[in-house]
């Protein structure tokens, strides 16, 4: 049930001629609370009458969720808008509603209505509720012109909550839950404070109930998320080792991760609890952002490398099997050859799993805006090649210490290839093929690494 969680709207409230609305199709980009808000999305709709689609062709409403946190991300959406426009004039079939929801509603908010490739509606982060409403007016023949103030819904709601349905629309098998949202840190880079708002914390009841109708609805892994999920805190004295130590006493869940990190709020005390919960996986998505403490400040961090590396020895010595995955962004302003090797240093000392690097993009409004955007396309490009090697070296040396070790590890679903592959995860977040195996999604197996492909694993069943 999509629902808030204090004095906001009753979103409960069914159309009587549920399932005969026009067909809607929402499509996701960017992160996972972005997929998290889909679902919020398709169920809200759904409840009020909606038919859910599956493709851009047959859609009345077509909404795009979106991401603002590079400039490639937009484009992307803006040059979708175009392409749907025209595959459905080529086609000759009629044009849909398309609106524009997430991030790129709240960062651009009216504009997203101006110019060639304008959308219909522009609905933010925190006005999904309204979208029932918007769209009947939309797709009511009757109704000839609605109020352009009505198309666009945009602003923050500091107490408003979404809760996505359960045990639907697993993801990797794992249900997506969010636990806060927006962010109260303000790295210069990061456009998040604005598209999302300030912090505010989901209250622990919601959260628990809503993990407890997952688990009731068969499911028995969640991934807690928010942008910033080690911050939450509730009232004087819930933090997020209280939290996560609170979920881990739901009956019948099995497993807990969550994303995403920030390494300054990874203290001894929460990473002693991660370590002692044998249901919280041993995986820290810890975005380090640059190995250089130069860099660093001028990102706002509130740490140093030193600081992150000691939370990496703390996590590795009380969290059995720990892995660790980050973001990097090269050729931040001001970011010298010297900055960049501090980065490479970092990365060969803590051996990632994985990896997410990104050339720096300049996003407007944000403090680093101000700064010389200096180093030039061609270096962030370099530098970002010569991360990525750095990073697989790593990889294929950690890689090949897995070989021959034994994992408890949970069936996901089948793999893409070869067929009847089946694609599995280890507690610490390591994927693993199994080749002919009958299996079903969610059942746990042990299993000996065979081999490894890039960052997949093949595994051998064990009985
Ligand atoms: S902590 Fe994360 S979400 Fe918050 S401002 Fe920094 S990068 Fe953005």
């Amino acid at each position: 049930m999509a629902t808030f969680q204090d004095g906001l709207p009753d979103l409960t409230r069914t159309n009587p001629e549920t399932g005969t609305g026009p067909e809607v199709y929402v499509e996701t980009y960017g992160c996972q609370m972005n997929v998290y808000d889909s679902q919020v999305i398709e169920d809200l709709l759904e409840r009020n009458g909606y038919r859910l689609g599956e493709n851009d062709m047959a859609a009345d409403v077509i909404l795009l969720n979106t991401c603002s946190v590079r400039d490639l991300a937009e484009h992307k959406v803006i040059s979708r808008v175009g392409e749907i426009r025209h595959r459905r004039s080529k086609a000759g079939l009629p044009q849909p509603l398309i609106g524009i929801c997430g991030c790129m509603a709240e960062r651009l908010g009216k504009d997203l209505r101006k110019g060639p490739r304008r959308v219909d509606l522009v609905v933010g982060v925190d006005s999904y509720d309204t979208l029932p409403d918007i769209l009947r007016e939309l797709t009511d023949d009757q109704i000839r012109s609605v109020p352009e103030a009505m198309r666009t819904q945009i602003g923050h709601r500091k107490d408003s909550h979404y809760v996505a349905p359960p045990a639907l629309y697993p993801t990797n098998n794992s249900h997506l839950v969010t636990i806060h949202k927006g962010c109260d840190y303000k790295c210069t880079y990061c456009i998040v404070p604005y598209t999302r708002g300030p912090q505010s914390e989901k209250a622990p009841d919601t959260i628990l109930d809503e993990i407890r109708g997952i688990v009731d609805a068969g499911g028995r892994e969640v991934t807690l998320l928010g942008q910033n999920v080690t911050a939450y805190r509730w009232g004087e004295d819930l933090d997020f080792a209280g939290l996560i130590e609170m979920v881990a006493g739901v009956n019948g869940l099995e497993r807990i991760r969550f994303l995403t990190g920030h390494p300054k709020d990874m203290h001894p005390h929460l990473m002693d609890t991660i370590g002692r919960l044998d249901k919280v996986c041993p995986w820290l998505h810890l975005p380090v952002q640059s190995g250089s403490d130069r860099v660093l400040r001028r990102m706002k961090r509130l740490y140093t490398s030193g600081d992150y590396l000691e939370m990496v020895d703390y996590a590795r010595r009380v969290i059995p099997d720990v892995t660790f995955s980050a973001d990097v962004i090269v050729g931040f302003p001001g970011e010298t050859e010297s900055d960049f090797q501090d980065t490479l240093e970092v990365v060969r000392r803590v051996k990632y799993d994985q990896l997410f690097s990104f050339k720096y993009s300049e996003r407007p409004g944000v403090p680093a805006a101000r700064l010389e955007d200096d180093v030039s396309v061609d270096e962030k490009k370099r530098r970002l090649a010569e991360l990525i090697k750095v990073q697989e070296d790593v990889w294929i040396g950690e890689a090949a210490g897995q070989i021959g070790k034994v994992w408890t590890v949970v069936a996901e679903g089948l793999a893409r290839r070869p067929a009847g592959s089946w694609k599995l995860r280890t507690p610490n977040n390591r994927k693993v093929v199994l080749h002919g195996a009958s299996l079903e999604i969610g059942q746990q197996v042990r299993v000996r690494i065979t081999e490894s492909t890039n960052t997949t694993f093949v595994g051998e069943l064990l009985a």
